[in-house]
């Protein structure tokens, strides 16, 4: 019985048109959908020159008759949307019945589909939207086959970037589709070689650690509430676990990948007061919504939505977030206040020292010019401290400056001893982070990260510098791939930008108390820099108030 119906005219007009299909990656998201829509349980995707020649995708879902077979390519052509209402009650992937009929009128298309149960089914050939062959075929669910892309619109094809560059698009629309739909089994073949071969996952957790390990996901915390009309499940960054970049924000709304930088700005304002302005938090979310209250119906490749009332969107998910990360703050705040051990007491003052001094004689009789190994400090929440000596109180915040100190020691390469691991580490990347960071493991190697590909997306670490030996090695690889993925910009180098990225990992974070002697060997570190008054990325790493400025400030002179 065929599926298919023509959507009337009338309707026509109400569906946005637009250009569905910009590049190889917009057809692996096309066709993926359309083997979800088709109730798919694998889906088996193949590209040859990052898709320029082949896309193929494979399922095992519902298939068509050999009616609906030709009718798919026709433009309208859908079995998921028969009525304006049902333009605002979308349950599927798919809705316009523009697809097939876009990517057959720009390549040569190859279907090959029987419906479910009937190993007799149909194989059809249309290039260039011509219909050139129909015969019986053998078929077990649906198999289309896309080559040549926009053999026929020349223009368009040389807008295509290099094959490497439209690999990676493809990855990320794979990548998103394997997230949203985590019960579905993924197999990605590039140039006849399996990349990535994700099985059926129980549920979303699951599913990231597939795709970017269980050390990724430990920094991450779960996120769930419930609302009339709306859930959220995520998982997010923990307290102090952000990224240099923005590359592992992913926002799916009805398991639909979606961009809305309004529900991003919600999950950043949850972390107000803990997030450095230049860091950013990794999040996974997935909003599921009453299909009513959403239009998807408002971008041609559907990325972009419209919400009935998109500031309860916003206030649920930031509410949801927030609440959390106080709960992570609190218990990090008891952890900080709990009797710390003896050396990493913060030496307010020791009085017991007879180097010591009572404050009012450090602050006026000391004008030295070091600062004593002796001297006083004291700790103003978890970043800054205060300092007398060289004649005046200083301020530091004691991350700014470890990063200043490394990221100088990483450009200028002195004292940065690495050393071969006695357990070399295995570290699992997503796939497109595994892909580059092999492609630019001898920049890596300058700074003393040695490692080798170790298969299924895994690298194997063997060397590291000893400052990096406790660092979050996940991290700095994640966001170094995200430096080399974006370039730099014409007036630094790609050494420097790695430099600040690998620095800011290694430096003190959090929870780290330093003892008289670690500030001591902090402030003179620092005195050594070329630029000591400020961290890579531009914040004061230290100010200084003279006494005289001090005594201004309370109107002595
Ligand atoms: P849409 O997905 O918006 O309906 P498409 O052009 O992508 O439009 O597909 C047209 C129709 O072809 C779908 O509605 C569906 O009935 C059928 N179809 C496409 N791909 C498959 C598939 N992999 N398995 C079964 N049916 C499919
Ligand atoms: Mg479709």
């Amino acid at each position: 019985m065929a599926q298919i119906k023509i959507i009337p005219h009338d309707l026509r007009n109400k569906i946005a048109a637009g250009e569905v299909i910009e590049r190889p990656a917009s057809v692996v998201k096309e066709l993926i959908e359309n083997s979800i829509d088709a109730g798919s349980t694998d889906i088996k995707i193949e590209v040859l020159y990052g898709g320029k020649r082949l896309i193929k995708v494979s399922d095992n879902g519902t298939g068509m008759d050999s009616e609906d077979a030709l009718l798919c390519f026709e433009r309208y052509a859908t079995s998921k949307l028969f009525s304006e209402e049902d333009l605002f009650n979308i349950r599927t992937m798919g809705f316009r019945g523009e697809a097939l009929s876009s990517i057959a009128s720009v390549s040569k298309v190859k279907l090959v589909t029987a419906p479910k149960d009937i190993s007799q089914g149909v194989s059809i050939e249309i290039h260039g939207g011509e219909v050139k062959a129909v015969k019986d075929s053998p078929s077990f669910g649906t198999t289309v086959e896309v080559k040549d892309l926009f053999f026929n619109t020349p223009a368009r094809k040389k807008f295509l970037k290099k094959n490497t560059t439209e690999l990676l698009h493809i990855i990320d629309r794979v990548t998103e589709e394997a997230l949203a739909h985590y019960s579905i089994g993924f197999t990605f073949i590039s140039d006849n070689y399996e990349t990535m071969n994700i099985p059926f996952a129980s549920g979303i957790r699951e599913r990231i650690m597939q795709i970017y390990g269980d050390e990724f996901l430990d920094g991450l915390i779960e996120v769930n509430a419930e609302t009339e009309n709306l859930t959220i499940q995520s998982f997010v960054s923990k307290g102090a676990n952000f990224r240099n970049s923005k590359s592992h924000q992913f926002l799916f709304i009805n398991r639909r990948p979606i961009r809305d930088p309004s529900i991003a700005h919600a999950v950043y304002r949850a972390y107000e007061g803990m997030l450095p302005h230049d860091r950013h938090p990794v999040f996974f979310l997935f909003l599921s919504i009453e299909p009513g209250k959403v239009d998807f119906n408002v971008h041609p490749t559907k990325r972009e939505v419209r919400f009935e009332d998109k500031e309860y969107i916003y206030r649920f998910v930031h509410n949801a977030i927030r609440d959390i990360m106080r709960k992570d703050r609190i218990e990090y705040a008891v952890q900080f206040t709990e009797a710390p051990s003896a050396d990493s007491i913060p030496h307010f003052l020791n009085i017991s020292d007879s180097s010591s001094l009572p404050y009012g004689a450090a602050l006026s009789e000391h004008l030295e010019l070091a600062y004593k190994h002796y001297l006083p400090f004291i700790y103003l929440g978890d970043t800054f401290i205060a300092i007398s000596g060289k004649g005046g109180l200083t301020l530091i915040d004691h991350h700014a400056v470890h990063e200043r100190i490394l990221y100088e020691k990483f450009l200028k390469g002195i004292d940065i001893d690495s050393s071969q691991l006695l357990f070399p580490k295995q570290v699992k990347l997503s796939h497109k982070e595994h892909r580059i960071i092999l492609e630019n493991s001898s920049m890596l190697r300058d700074f003393g990260i040695d490692l080798d590909d170790f298969g299924h997306d895994t690298v194997i670490v063997r060397s590291l510098p000893d400052v990096l030996k406790e660092a979050d090695i996940r991290g700095i690889l994640s966001d170094s791939a995200s430096c080399f993925i974006e370039g730099i910009s014409p007036d630094t180098s790609m050494r420097e930008v790695l430099a600040a990225k690998i620095a800011c990992h290694k430096s003190v974070r959090g929870k780290t108390i330093l003892n008289q002697e670690e500030v001591s060997q902090l402030l003179a570190d620092l005195g050594g820099c070329d630029n000591p008054d400020n961290c890579p990325h531009g914040r004061p790493t230290r100010i200084f108030f003279s006494l005289d400025e001090l005594k201004k400030m309370f109107k002595r002179v």
